[in-house]
């Protein structure tokens, strides 16, 4: 295995561990929603010699010498993201998902200041306003909810919480709520109550750069996003803003700075020191990748794949939450199933089967977030392993299986022989010998 020789021969045993794991994914059915399988290239750009270089600070203006290769390498980065989502302005340097949305709360809001973000039961993330998250805790958080009869997100609604609330900020998101967002509609409740409009895409942003959802990039003042989700770049994330801050009048008096510096100063100085450079040479090789044509064609395949599985499912009397989905992920509510708090169970079986998935609340739950109803699944990793809408039914029948067999382990072993089967036609990393 060349691409991992040397680590081989000088520690086996952190090599034999790389192994097994290389072995799980290519063995199994990766159906966890906010994972991808990226490409070699960018790997190879994660494991490249910039993860020895520190370089605080932006490009042209650092605090240590020996730059030019760091700045040519976010340069191309920032302007292929540019690019890819027609941002006009972009801080790739958070290290990922949770300090960049941190870094937008230090930018906008003073603390205690009051925010709108969808509830963490309902499909929000945890720095959207969780009571134990740094967003909960130091800022006031109005959560709204979906409707309890479509749980479907509801604006009206949250117009009406944010008349009484009145936000500074309003976060459109999701990270286990299988529908569009209206982000037009998030954006007209903001006008209507002078709130900055923070768009989370972290989960989308394969789907948006892709052509198969909308992007909120003309309307949001504030777009955060992961890179190593939908889009399939390495573990990370950056900050795409406006140049104006529209409520600098209003909210940012005391400061001249447009809304592109607010975000800057927020990343660097305000909460990190330098930044990630090998990870910003692998979002540029990423970003690269997401700007080909066939890019287009694994977004759509995405959704494609997503809704196969939520139709066989269906089919089979599983109930989803809102009945469907129009994006890369599924929720399964098991309690019409009599199987109320027994997430965890499930998502063990679906373990011995070969099908990786997690366990999460369902909109409204009764049980724990540790013990929930509910199972999360989607198709970003098996899209990117080249499954279609034949493979889709199969995965959909076989999860199914495990549902009504998830106590018998003989027939859970026997469904992961038939996953085995399955993705061995599907290499992850052909060439790279992982499985010799
Ligand atoms: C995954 C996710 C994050 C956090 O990303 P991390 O890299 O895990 O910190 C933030 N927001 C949303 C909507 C997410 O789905």
């Amino acid at each position: 295995m060349e691409f991992m020789q040397n680590i081989q021969d000088k520690d086996p045993e952190v090599s034999a561990i790389i192994d097994n794991e290389a072995q799980r994914i290519e063995e199994g059915v990766e159906l966890i929603p906010s994972e991808n399988f990226v490409s070699k290239a960018v790997l190879q750009a994660i494991g490249s010699v910039f993860t020895n270089k520190y370089s605080e600070g932006y490009p042209r203006k650092r605090y240590y010498g020996g730059q030019e290769f760091v700045d040519d390498v976010e340069e191309l980065a920032i302007e292929r993201a540019k690019k890819l989502f027609g941002a006009e302005h972009v801080n790739l340097q958070p290290y990922s998902g949770s300090p960049a949305n941190q870094a937008v709360f230090f930018a906008l809001l003073n603390l205690k200041d009051s925010f709108m973000g969808l509830d963490l039961s309902c499909g929000g993330h945890l720095t959207h306003g969780s009571p134990v998250n740094f967003s909960g805790k130091h800022y006031s958080c109005t959560p709204y909810f979906v409707d309890k009869k479509t749980e479907l997100i509801d604006l009206d609604e949250i117009k009406r919480q944010a008349t009484l609330a009145k936000p500074k900020m309003i976060i459109s998101s999701l990270t286990a709520y299988p529908r569009k967002l209206d982000f037009k509609g998030f954006q007209e409740v903001c006008d209507a109550v002078d709130a900055y409009h923070f768009a989370d895409i972290s989960h989308i942003a394969g789907l948006i750069a892709g052509g198969a959802h909308e992007s909120p990039i003309k309307l949001a003042d504030v777009v955060t996003t992961t890179t190593h989700k939908t889009l399939r770049g390495p573990r990370s994330a950056m900050i795409m803003c406006k140049e104006e801050d529209k409520f600098h009048d209003l909210y940012h008096k005391d400061t001249k700075k447009n809304l592109a510096k607010l975000i800057d100063s927020a990343v660097f100085p305000g909460l990190q020191g330098g930044p990630h450079d090998h990870i910003t040479a692998a979002k540029a090789v990423a970003f690269k990748e997401a700007l080909q044509p066939d890019f287009k064609d694994y977004a759509k395949q995405i959704v494609k794949n997503a809704k196969v599985i939520a139709d066989t499912l269906m089919d089979k009397g599983i109930k989803l939450v809102t009945d469907g989905t129009d994006n890369h992920l599924i929720l399964i509510d098991m309690r019409p199933k009599g199987l109320t708090s027994k997430g965890k169970e499930l998502q063990n079986a679906m373990d011995l089967a070969g099908i990786t998935l997690n366990k999460n609340s369902v909109p409204f739950d009764e049980a724990s977030p540790f013990n929930p109803s509910g199972l999360r699944l989607g198709t970003p990793a098996v899209t990117t392993r080249g499954m279609k809408e034949g493979e889709m039914k199969f995965i959909g029948e076989s999860i199914a299986k495990v549902i009504d067999n998830y106590e018998d382990k003989t027939k859970l072993k026997a469904i992961n022989e038939e996953i085995k089967e399955l993705v061995k036609k599907f290499p992850i990393y052909p060439g790279m010998g992982i499985l010799q």
